[in-house]
């Protein structure tokens, strides 16, 4: 796979596992953007020292995806350092909980504005530079399936179900789902698709920190999930680089759900 990847939250979790699906897949530019500095320099050294020579060349760069300033910054920064973005993810995101009489203002507008306004952002940023670039070189014989650029929106079961105690949270991944459909026809007839996708319960440190364990303990439970067990990172990573990919060219719109059945039930 050719291209330029970019990826939010890109220093932890499914962010970080795509990251790594994109350069098993052949990626070699790859824009990093998270909050966190810390894990972002660990994380882009570790990916460096298992780099055997392929030329594997990574901006890392420290945002918070609610400023929309510093947004539009990296965006810039990844365009001057390679001159386009064939695929964007968009995986930041954040959870707070409370029941919904008891939210307090700042809290609920922090998730909103990570989990929603903060895709928004990174969305506007991508596409106007995925709209003025080239189509890239297409791998298929047939033309058709040629891209401008492609962009997945890290959605989420609470895309379509609730959660208890969550409803910044659930509010903000429906949102997130009316952004993607809408740009994907707004933006299909310049050769840009945009998808969405729908994770169930992932281990990740937001699912692994103490006060979610439990609940990623009982919702992996076979009347949960079907399959009996949380999903790992990779398994949403393989995903998300496949809808981005050349095979996913007739792929607008969709909402993909990668969850062990959660959603069957
Ligand atoms: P994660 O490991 O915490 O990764 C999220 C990354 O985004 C972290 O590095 C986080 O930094 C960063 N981040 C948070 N706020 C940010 C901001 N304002 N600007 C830039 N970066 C920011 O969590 P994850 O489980 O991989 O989650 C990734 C996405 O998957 C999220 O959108 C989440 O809602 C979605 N999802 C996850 C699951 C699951 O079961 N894990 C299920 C469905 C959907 P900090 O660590 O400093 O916060």
């Amino acid at each position: 796979m050719q291209g330029v990847a970019l990826i939010t939250g890109g220093a932890s979790g499914i962010g970080a596992a795509t990251a790594e699906a994109f350069i098993s897949k052949g990626v070699r530019r790859l824009v990093l953007i998270d909050i966190n500095q810390d894990s972002l320099d660990t994380f882009s050294q570790s990916l460096k020292a298992k780099d055997n020579g392929d030329k594997l060349d990574i901006l890392a760069v420290q945002c918070d995806v609610t400023d929309e300033d510093a947004v539009k910054g990296v965006i810039d920064q990844a365009v001057q350092k390679f001159g386009r973005i064939d695929y964007a993810v968009n995986s930041a995101g954040i959870t707070n909980k409370s029941k919904v009489g008891q939210y307090k203002t700042a809290d609920w507008n922090r998730v909103i504005n990570v989990n929603q306004n903060g895709v928004f952002y990174c969305m506007r940023e991508e596409l106007a530079q995925m709209e003025k670039q080239d189509f890239l070189p297409c791998q298929s014989k047939d033309t058709r399936r040629a891209q401008r650029g492609a962009i997945v929106n890290v959605c989420s079961i609470n895309s379509f179900v609730a959660a208890k105690l969550n409803a910044a949270y659930v509010s903000s991944k429906h949102a997130i789902v009316g952004l993607t459909k809408t740009c994907a026809i707004d933006y299909a007839s310049h050769g840009i698709r945009c998808n969405g996708i729908a994770p169930g319960y992932i281990e990740t440190p937001i699912t692994l920190s103490p006060q979610n364990i439990e609940v990623l303990r009982k919702s992996t439970q076979p009347e949960r999930t079907p399959q009996g067990r949380p999903g790992i990172p990779e398994e949403i990573a393989d995903v998300i680089v496949f809808l981005c990919s050349e095979g996913a060219s007739f792929v607008n719109g969709a909402i993909w759900e990668v969850d062990g059945g959660f959603l069957t039930l």
